[in-house]
């Protein structure tokens, strides 16, 4: 096979930040390339928690970039197959994007400073053929790479979720060191705004989103947040790959996290983890379903849905269990609630991942009535731990979830729209199932059990996907 070099930029990559689903992706799916033969190396940037950890990290360049005060020098270091580049900006604060839930107002100069050290890094490592920039925070990168006329590098720019563009004010524009005339509607304005993402998308050789049903709507009015003209426009180089999960750290069989390891063959480990769950959150004992949740805690994820449904659904005697952070105004209610049905709901309120884990697998059900949904990991998740999602029909959850009344082998309920009305039908069908009709309950956990979420096929995708972008043999 030939040889593919490929520089893979995220703003966050797990274990060593996260706030979503592009962490795990910018993990799992370098590794998953690895093995496939693609030399993929990472670069993120070094925040203050990184330094916390004291990893034993290796220098390995000094970079001249760009600043409002002249040139100053980012310092790379390594750490397994990752790079990061080290500057104030990343390391003088706490948390990647925000304080409080409140973005930090320079964000901008931040995530163009990280780009503008990106590109300066392909010039240095010297034989990179295809850039892989992720979300707004590295959707720059593709700007700065042919402004330096570095174009014999293919870019791909992945949308990861078009609701978070990077729009800033336009009096910044200076700081981004770019021309003024890409200060235009076609290019990175929008609607008198600077619009960090359409660099990504107007530059790069090739776009791709995380599911091919995203792929779609976001060339619609009603998923395209805006822009569904420059995405239509595109269409001719836009694509989308589902994403899979890490099939290693997500593994029932050999979980560390939780109670009790288990298989589709011997599910009596699930058993135990789900008392541990339920202990864990001092819920009463039942012979009811758990329903689970984790999640940023934001309109996106029909959170409202779900506070509208969780008291009729504990009516029932069902338990619910919540993980997440975001939205305060979520925050307040889900404790509110807690503190009022005790013993039937817990809520965490906060960032866990061994919580995460004895969820998924201490859960009967799986809650995700999303408004949009990229790609979703968790319903992912969740099917391998087999526990059944309930999901709405929108983005990557219509391409991996298979529900119910949809085909003869389910592993998901499907709910007909994002409504707390047409959650609390989904819902109320769970309980039934789980109730009354326990054969169906344990085909749906086998077929859930069985799904490929690996990251096997999308990660051939993607090399596909780079060889498209690749300009030249080196
Ligand atoms: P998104 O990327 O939109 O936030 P995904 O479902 O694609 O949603 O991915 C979310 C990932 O982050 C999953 O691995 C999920 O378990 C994890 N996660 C989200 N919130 C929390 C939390 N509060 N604690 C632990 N893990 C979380």
């Amino acid at each position: 096979m030939e040889s593919l070099r490929v520089l893979f930029c995220s703003s966050e990559v797990t274990p060593y930040a996260k706030t979503g689903g592009l962490a795990d992706v910018s993990a799992a799916l370098p590794a998953e390339l690895r093995r496939r033969g693609v030399d993929c190396t990472v670069v993120m940037p070094l925040y203050r928690e990184i330094m916390n950890a004291r990893l034993q990290l290796r220098p390995r360049f000094t970079l001249s970039v760009l600043t409002g005060a002249g040139p100053t020098e980012a310092q790379v270091y390594s750490h397994k197959e990752i790079l990061f580049i080290s500057h104030p900006l990343f390391s003088d604060r706490t948390g990647l994007y925000s304080y409080s839930g409140y973005d930090y107002p320079d964000n901008l100069e931040r995530f163009s400073l990280f780009s503008r050290a990106c590109a300066e890094l392909v010039r240095a490592l010297g034989n990179i053929d295809v850039v892989h920039c992720n979300d707004w925070q590295t959707a720059l990168v593709p700007a700065y790479l042919r402004d330096s006329l570095q174009t014999e590098v293919g870019c791909l720019f992945t949308i990861h979720n078009l609701a978070y563009q990077g729009l800033f004010d336009a009096v910044l524009w200076p700081m981004l060191f770019l021309p003024h005339e890409y200060f235009n509607p076609e290019c990175m304005e929008f609607y008198g705004r600077i619009n960090v993402m359409k660099a990504g998308i107007v530059f790069s050789d090739a776009v791709n989103t995380v599911s091919p049903t995203y792929a779609r709507e976001i060339q619609t009015p009603a998923f395209g947040c805006g822009l569904e003209g420059l995405l239509s426009s595109v269409s001719h180089k836009l694509t989308g790959i589902v994403n899979g999960i890490d099939t290693d750290t997500w593994n029932p069989e050999t979980d560390e996290h939780i109670a009790g390891t288990y298989s589709k063959a011997d599910l009596r480990g699930k058993a135990l983890c789900k008392r541990s769950l339920m202990d864990a959150f001092s819920l009463d004992p039942t012979d009811a379903p758990v329903f689970g949740l984790i999640g940023r805690l934001v309109e996106q994820k029909g959170v409202d849905c779900v506070l509208e449904v969780i008291p009729g659904l504990l009516q029932e005697g069902a338990r619910v269990v919540v993980l997440g952070n975001g939205n305060p105004a979520y925050e307040k209610r889900l404790k509110e609630l807690e503190a009022s049905l005790k013993g039937r709901m817990g809520v965490h309120i906060g960032f866990d991942e061994r919580l995460a884990h004895m969820i998924e697998a201490g859960s009967d059900f799986f809650l995700m009535p999303s408004r949009f949904e990229p790609c979703g990991l968790n319903q992912m998740i969740s099917m391998r731990y087999g526990t059944i999602p309930i999901v709405t029909p929108v983005g990557g959850l219509k391409d991996t979830v298979k529900a119910l009344g949809e085909t003869d082998r389910p592993c998901g309920i499907r709910a007909a729209s994002p409504s707390a009305v047409d959650l609390e039908h989904a819902v109320r069908e769970a309980v039934r199932i789980y109730t009354q009709d326990k054969a169906l309950l344990n085909a749906m956990i086998s077929n859930a059990m069985e799904q490929d979420v690996s990251w096997d096929a999308p990660s051939s995708e993607y090399a596909d996907l780079y060889r498209i972008c690749k300009k030249r043999e080196k």
